[in-house]
């Protein structure tokens, strides 16, 4: 018999893509034969980038990651566990940094639970020097006018400060 291939789901807004999505990224695929990063159109979020931007940034920056699982970049607008179901997922990967992220993913994992008997949940973390890193704070020290290369790539820092100049 030959063993089921395991498919992940990473799930996230990715707005943009920062060295701490990549650092989890490397870690899931050493878990998984095939990873999906899932980007969530996130309205209430009210993204910097659009989702084809996002979208295009992930699957230049995912496309670098080695290892032995395939990756595949797609964006979703529906229901999580539906999304997972659609993409074959057995589990959902997400980053835990700090107790912060805690209550809001546990209650996450516990919906989801009653939603989808189907899917678990695994927790990763990031490297230390990769632990603290936000979207949100990248994005306001774009805007700030800081130096923003410890915590993403060149290409999505480049990306962040001409979208900041066109916004100011
Ligand atoms: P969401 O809107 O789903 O929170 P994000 O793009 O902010 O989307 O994050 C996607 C996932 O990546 C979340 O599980 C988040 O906790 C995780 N993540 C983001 N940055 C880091 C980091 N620096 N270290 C560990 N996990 C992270």
């Amino acid at each position: 018999m030959s063993p089921r291939k395991l498919v992940g789901l990473y799930p996230g807004s990715f707005d943009p893509v920062t060295l701490g999505h990549l650092d989890i990224i490397s870690r899931a695929v050493k878990l998984v034969d095939h990873l999906v990063i899932g980007v969530a159109t996130s309205p209430a979020k009210a993204p910097l980038f659009s989702l084809d931007e996002r979208v295009a940034m992930l699957r230049a920056e995912a496309g670098r990651i080695g290892g032995r699982a395939t990756i595949e970049v797609r964006p979703f607008k529906t229901l999580l566990v539906n999304f997972a179901a659609e993409v074959g997922a057995q589990l959902i990967v997400r980053g835990l940094r700090a107790v912060s992220d805690f209550e809001y993913e546990f209650q996450m994992v516990a919906m989801n639970q009653r939603l989808s008997a189907e899917v678990e949940t695994v927790f990763l973390m990031a490297a230390p020097m990769h632990q603290a890193i936000s979207s949100r704070l990248v994005k306001e020290i774009a805007h700030l006018g800081g130096d923003i290369t410890p915590f993403t790539t060149p290409a999505v820092a480049q990306a962040l400060i001409e979208r900041s100049k066109e916004q100011s």
